[in-house]
């Protein structure tokens, strides 16, 4: 499978990581939309949120888990928002499930 993240995940494409177990890798965003930006994915490709499933819930907890110790690594003592965006209307542009880590300062308040 060509996916960017799976990529990112295997060390075959370079990132800039801040976190990663067994299951689970968190890496700097390319374009960052806030000034601490972090991405954290499973292993495993997942396409979306919307394919989690008994399957794969583990992996998908795995990411859950793991948010609270990248923003600890990531310095957001203050705060953050998690989003994961899914298909076309939540404009998601890479298909392996992704939570963005967003923080480093008071963010705006609306969302959509
Ligand atoms: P989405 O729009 O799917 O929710 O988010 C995809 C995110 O992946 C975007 O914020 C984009 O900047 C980031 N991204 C895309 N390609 C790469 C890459 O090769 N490396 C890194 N670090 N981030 C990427
Ligand atoms: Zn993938």
């Amino acid at each position: 499978m060509d996916c960017i993240f799976c990529k990112i995940a295997s060390g075959e494409i370079p990132s800039q990581k801040v976190y990663e177990d067994e299951s689970v890798v968190a890496f700097r965003d390319i374009n960052p939309q806030a000034p601490v930006h972090v991405l954290v994915i499973p292993r495993v490709h997942i396409a979306s949120i919307d394919e989690v499933s008994e399957e794969n819930i583990e992996a998908a907890t795995a990411v859950l888990r793991a948010i609270p110790r990248v923003a600890a690594v990531a310095g957001l003592t203050n705060g953050y928002r998690v989003i994961t965006n899914c298909g076309e209307d939540g404009c998601q542009s890479v298909k392996h499930m992704h939570f963005h880590v967003l923080g480093g300062k008071k963010l705006a308040e609306t969302m959509g």
